[in-house]
């Protein structure tokens, strides 16, 4: 299941996309992604998983199935902002849904585990129907970019809870960890403190990402994959991979020590390419599509606040529609971590 860098090698234009030769040269790779945002820099198709696919690729999932969907949240809020409570009232508001403007709104009266993002049940319950099980990425800094987030030790019994339910706890690297190996090694020591467990999967805050660098100080920091490549502004296939693959650095010519699994839709990303609610599952149907075709990996990202922010209730019924539409396809769907144990076990069963 190993993918063929030897054959990939031999064909520079599929080289370059799985390398992200590009990237190397890139000064002003930020969160914004101005490298990629100029129109029809996106890469819509997995093209290079395609390309090994003919040249012999062979993906084995259990139970036959032929595709898998892993499942991920970023949980960058826990506690409403104030913009979003705002945006929910108006919306409540609107849709006379007065139940869920009070949830919203005085919540904090019966304290701070009553908060609508404490919403880790819903989620899991939602996924269970399903048959289906997911990673949550949960932050262990205090900077941030825009405002304070949360204290992770509040978190325990909620990350109890997840662990409990099979579901992955993995970290969400802070907005300027993923260049800082000191940082990331900090967050790491904090979030594994209040699990009592060690964390093996990242995922960088606002995808902050430098190739081949966050790779690098990943893999020097213990974890076992990553779920950061994707795009910010749009979906897609930023190396043109819809299969993990272990990173090759172009400066040190070597395989990096990682599994890098590509992040192919973010729930914002996603609407912010959308037109209409139609035209948005048109998209979406034809990745999963496409996926399945290729035996790869549909990775999705879908923050947790989306589950109970009612201003974003078209994001979760989305959320929902895709689960229905895989299951129906009879996909695996699973967490980063089962993916990863998955991947490595066939590595190990070849050599
Ligand atoms: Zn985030």
């Amino acid at each position: 299941m190993d993918v063929d860098i030897k054959k990939l090698k031999q064909n520079k234009e599929m080289w370059d996309i799985f390398t992200r030769k590009e990237e190397y040269n890139s000064k002003h790779l930020d969160h914004f992604e101005i490298h990629n945002l100029k129109k029809g820099k996106y890469i819509t198709k997995p093209i290079v998983s395609k390309f090994l696919i003919e040249n012999n690729l062979k993906i084995n999932y259990l139970e036959n199935k032929k595709f898998a969907v892993c499942l991920t949240h970023d949980v960058d809020d826990i506690y409403p902002p104030l913009h979003h409570t705002l945006l929910s009232s108006l919306y409540c508001i609107k849709n006379l849904n007065f139940k869920q403007l009070k949830k919203q709104l005085f919540w904090k009266n019966s304290g701070k585990e009553y908060s609508p993002y404490r919403n880790f049940k819903e989620i899991i319950d939602l996924e269970e129907k399903y048959s289906a099980k997911s990673s949550f990425y949960f932050m262990a800094t205090n900077k941030d970019i825009k405002r304070f987030r949360y204290h992770i030790e509040d978190l325990e019994n909620d990350l109890g809870f997840i662990w409990d339910n099979d579901c992955e706890i993995g970290l969400h690297g802070g907005y300027y960890a993923y260049n800082n190996l000191g940082e990331i090694k900090k967050e790491k020591e904090r979030i594994e403190k209040v699990l009592g467990k060690s964390v093996i999967g990242y995922r960088n805050h606002y995808l902050m990402f430098k190739i081949p660098d966050t790779w690098e100080l990943l893999e020097k920091c213990g974890f076992k994959y990553d779920t950061t490549m994707g795009y910010n502004y749009g979906v897609g296939f930023r190396n043109g991979m819809c299969h993990p693959f272990k990173p090759f650095n172009l400066n040190s010519n070597k395989e990096i020590d990682i599994l890098e699994i590509p992040m192919i839709i973010m729930d914002s990303a996603l609407f912010n390419v959308s037109i209409s609610i139609e035209q948005t599952w048109e998209t979406v149907k034809n990745i999963i599509n496409t996926v399945e075709k290729c035996n790869g990996v549909l990775t999705l990202s879908w923050h947790s606040e989306v589950f109970n922010w009612p201003f974003r209730e078209n994001w979760k019924i989305l959320y929902e529609k895709i689960l229905k539409y895989c299951y129906e396809k009879n996909a695996w769907m699973t967490s980063g971590e089962e993916i990863y144990r998955w991947w490595n076990k066939n590595e190990e069963s070849k050599n």
